[in-house]
């Protein structure tokens, strides 16, 4: 059963008269147990759904759907899969306590993967959930792989009851699925010759594996299961060169470089990171990959279009990873608009030095940068910080920042999308928050 959670106005379910709370429990004779149901089932033109309305009076709908035309209901969000894995390397596991009880969620659903791009692991698939994904095609998936030998895998995930990644990806592939995948290096356990194996394991699948990413372990100082090491510069380096090998391989043989290094593991190493070119659509962005290469990319091609700004004081505030490569962009930024930039690396009050990525800042870390600068006119943090309803992980709002702050802030993802908007006189009124 899945029940509505919203009516679109105008919609065949509201001239039907479904309404928010219906309880929807099949489609042609076919039980729903999720979205997945609801939205493969009712990809057929005649329905006939059988319902519950919120009164609890059973109701049959007989539809007969205009092509292309949705059914117009939103529903309930599904109870998530939980993970039975216990990796060491766990973000999850490396957060402070007293944070907001859903960033503990362990999730580890295949159908979040197909629905959303998550990564799963695909440890707690039962053979219903095989079939599910084979008769919906239900592809790319996305899946934490970290390593294809079955006991070094067992170790990584800190699980013994892990199936064999190979075997599960295998039968996916014959049935069509496709993957992209990605690694988590943990120094000792999947680099060197694991690492060799496992990429032979991927590259075997042929065409069922669209990319693997490998980003190196990332550890706050809440990592408190954590028994291995960071990666070191010489191994982050030697990882790096193992990974090129491969991508020209790959190149040769397939078209494209298929592995690709994180950002991360780059500027680790104290390496240029790639062209755009290197990264073709860009598969893996959410993940770290290419995300430094596509904001160079979106600054070149919008800076020419931004207004003048001339002498405006912007700070831009950012985490320490991305310090050394922010003065090149912002040069470029101020040639153009004539403004002032003034860059403010912050390092993580929450997670501890070792955390370094600017999408991690917190709200205390906007309010330490940013709390006595009345002397700018406004502030770029990265938007990445904030959630969709606008909560920093430590829990502030960033409308009750802003209106604390001195300033106008505003969240940015290229610099280009806020700058884009602004002119003198909207900058002397604005207020961000
Ligand atoms: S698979 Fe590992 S890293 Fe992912 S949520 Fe589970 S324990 Fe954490």
């Amino acid at each position: 059963m899945v029940r509505v959670s919203r009516v679109k106005p105008g919609s065949i379910a509201e001239d039907l008269g479904i309404t928010i709370g219906t309880e929807l429990l099949s489609v042609n004779g076919r039980e729903l147990a999720d979205f997945l149901d609801w939205e493969f089932l009712t990809a057929d033109d005649d329905l006939v759904i059988d319902s519950r309305l919120p009164g609890g009076e059973p109701v049959i709908f007989e539809v007969e759907r205009p092509e292309g035309e949705t059914l117009g209901v939103e529903l309930e969000p599904p109870a998530i899969r939980r993970c039975a894995n216990r990796c060491e390397f766990c973000f999850i596991e490396g957060l402070p306590k007293g944070l907001r009880k859903s960033l503990y969620v362990r999730d580890d659903d295949y159908r979040l993967s197909f629905a959303y791009g998550n990564f799963a692991t695909l440890s707690n698939m039962k053979e219903r959930d095989v079939a599910r994904i084979l008769e919906y095609r239900l592809s790319p998936l996305y899946v934490s792989v970290h390593a294809t030998p079955w006991e070094a895998r067992k170790i990584l995930l800190n699980n013994p009851r892990v199936p064999n990644i190979v075997e599960q990806l295998s039968r996916l592939a014959e049935g069509g699925i496709q993957f992209h995948t990605q690694m988590v290096i943990v120094p000792g356990l999947n680099d060197g010759d694991v690492l060799e194996q496992w990429l032979g394991d991927l590259w075997n699948l042929g065409n069922a594996v669209l990319s693997v990413a490998v980003v190196p372990v990332g550890l706050t100082q809440f990592s408190h299961l954590y028994t291995g090491k960071p990666m070191d510069l010489v191994q982050t380096a030697a990882l790096l060169d193992q990974l090129a090998r491969w991508a020209v391989r790959a190149c040769d043989e397939r078209g494209d470089p298929w592995v690709f290094g994180s950002d991360e593991l780059y500027l680790l190493a104290g390496r240029e990171l790639p062209a755009a070119e290197h990264y073709g659509e860009f598969a893996q962005i959410e993940n770290g990959v290419g995300a430094v290469t596509a904001l160079r990319m979106r600054v070149r091609q919008g800076v020419a279009s931004l207004p003048r700004l001339d002498n405006r004081r912007i700070a831009v505030v950012t985490g320490a990873s991305m310090g050394p490569l922010m003065p090149e962009l912002l040069e470029a930024l101020a040639a153009h608009t004539g403004a002032r930039f003034e860059l403010i690396v912050m390092e993580n009050s929450l997670f501890g030095p070792t955390t370094t990525t600017a999408g991690l800042l917190v709200g205390a870390d906007i309010r330490r940068a940013l709390g006595r600068r009345d002397d700018l006119d406004l502030a770029l943090i990265p938007a990445e910080t904030i959630n969709d309803d606008g909560v920093f992980l430590d829990d502030e709002r960033f409308v009750a920042l802003g209106a604390e702050l001195p300033l106008p802030v505003f969240p940015s993802y290229d610099f280009i999308d806020v700058l884009a908007g602004l002119d003198q006189p909207r900058l002397a009124g604005a207020n961000a928050a």
